[in-house]
């Protein structure tokens, strides 16, 4: 990991480190183009090609049905199930507590305007597992999507090499009632579901992480399909805030906790201690070769950085102008610079509040949106399942307050028909 100075740093070279999954050769970008116009021409039989192409797996079906899963879901041992239980409790009671019916208003005597959520009919819901296979990106999307009521549910995951996918994507399907997977992966799967095939019905929005090809191929349905898009949440990242109360060995752990995600994963430090910074570099290196995905990690690590700076306030404006996917704060004094945070998906405040309690079973959701989309995006909640539909009701007292300022608004707009709309109620 590179180490900088903040006070070294011109804004131009903060503007660099900031930024992050650019495709300016436009590479990802014309793959993800070539085969989402394949989907839209020849359907179904493009998704078998592109099986075959990057899974590297001949299907003989495009999806599992409720007996595969079921079948698929025997091996997964009562300890496991006990454990996506305790996440499935959690994740849906911090869901739950997201619908709350809105007041109704009366603006003006006579005139009452509220607000009523309804769910969106169709989604589609994108389940990454081409690196690591996620089941707990399942239950963050299938919860939310089941608590809004959405009557058609989606699912599209990448085949494994056996042409099916695990056990444990298999039994989040059960628990959510879920009966059908689609053995879809990439920008292929959402170029399906965008567009619909023979056999995936076309959706009313996409929700779900992936690699940049999802991600892209995400952005770029939003703006030719009618289908819309959750946020752009591609390749994890994580930025952590730590000050000389941080224990270097936890932040080494969750630097690589986001590592092994993929090459393109980004962990940054942004440390008011140099010595802590130099400890938990050494202790990344201590703990990076023992891990499983130990290439990836490498990859990932080699990709990130460190920031020293002098205070805590610098080094809340690094983060809230990189506006983290994942944000840390190892400090006993999180307390005092909570309120100072501008822009973060998720955040995970002291020093025994690691970032993989949110990736599987606190409650909060881990589709997050990276890239510095949290700028303007949030992660995904129930809300992001459902329409906010607008009401009003008018009486005729309403109508008689409210009119003349409708009638003089709609002339000095020039539009003569929406003041008569208004005129003709009152005069009669
Ligand atoms: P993935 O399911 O996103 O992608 C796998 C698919 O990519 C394959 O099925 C294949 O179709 C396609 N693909 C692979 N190589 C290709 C190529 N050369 N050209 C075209 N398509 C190709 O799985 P993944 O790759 O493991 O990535 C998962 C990603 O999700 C990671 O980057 C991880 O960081 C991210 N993630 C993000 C969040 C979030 O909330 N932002 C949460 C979890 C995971």
């Amino acid at each position: 990991m590179k180490l900088f100075n903040y006070s070294d740093l011109s804004t131009a070279d903060i503007q660099k480190l900031v930024q992050r999954n650019v495709d300016p050769a436009n590479e990802i970008r014309t793959i993800v183009d070539e085969v989402i116009a394949n989907v839209q021409q020849h359907g179904d039989k493009a998704l078998y090609d592109y099986a075959r192409k990057f899974d590297k797996v001949d299907l003989s079906n495009l999806y599992l049905d409720k007996t595969d899963l079921e079948e698929l879901a025997e091996s997964v041992s009562a300890e496991q199930k006990a454990a996506l239980q305790t996440a499935y409790n959690n994740i849906h009671k911090f869901h739950k507590s997201q619908v709350k019916a809105e007041d109704k208003v009366e603006t003006m005597p006579g005139v009452t305007c509220w607000r009523e959520l309804r769910p969106i009919e169709k989604v589609g819901l994108y389940i990454p597992g081409g690196t690591a296979v996620l089941p707990s990106t399942f239950l963050m999307l299938g919860i939310p999507a089941r608590i809004a009521g959405c009557s058609e549910i989606v699912v599209c995951s990448p085949p494994q090499k056996n042409g099916k996918v695990n056990a444990f994507i298999a039994y989040v399907a059960l628990l959510l009632g879920i009966e059908k997977i689609y053995l879809i992966g990439g920008s292929q799967a959402i170029a399906a579901m965008a567009y619909g095939t023979e056999s995936v019905t076309k959706v009313d929005k996409i929700f779900g992480p992936g690699n940049q090809f999802v991600t892209k191929a995400k952005t770029i349905i939003q703006s030719t399909t009618t289908t819309a898009i959750d946020m752009p949440a591609g390749p994890s990242e994580v930025l952590v805030i730590a000050d000389e109360s941080a224990n270097p060995t936890y932040i080494a752990a969750d630097l690589l906790a986001q590592a092994e995600h993929g090459i393109d994963s980004q962990s940054v430090l942004v440390c008011t201690s140099a010595q802590i910074a130099q400890q938990a570099l050494a202790e990344v290196e201590k703990q990076l070769p023992v891990l499983p995905r130990a290439e990836i990690a490498k990859l990932a690590i080699d990709n990130s950085y460190i920031v020293v700076t002098s205070n805590l306030d610098d080094a809340m404006d690094f983060s809230n102008q990189y506006a983290p996917e994942h944000l840390i704060l190892a400090t006993e004094r999180w307390k005092e610079i909570t309120g100072f945070i501008i822009n973060a998906g998720s955040v995970f405040l002291g020093n025994l509040t690691p970032e993989s309690a949110g990736d599987y079973a606190s409650g909060t959701n881990h589709t997050l949106p990276t890239s510095s989309y949290a700028r303007a995006y949030s992660g995904v909640s129930v809300d992001s399942f459902v329409k906010k539909i607008t009401f009003q009701h008018i009486t005729r007292e309403g109508i008689q307050n409210i009119g003349p300022s409708v009638e003089i608004l709609a002339e000095l707009e020039g539009l003569h028909a929406h003041r008569n709309a208004v005129s003709i109620r009152n005069s009669n």
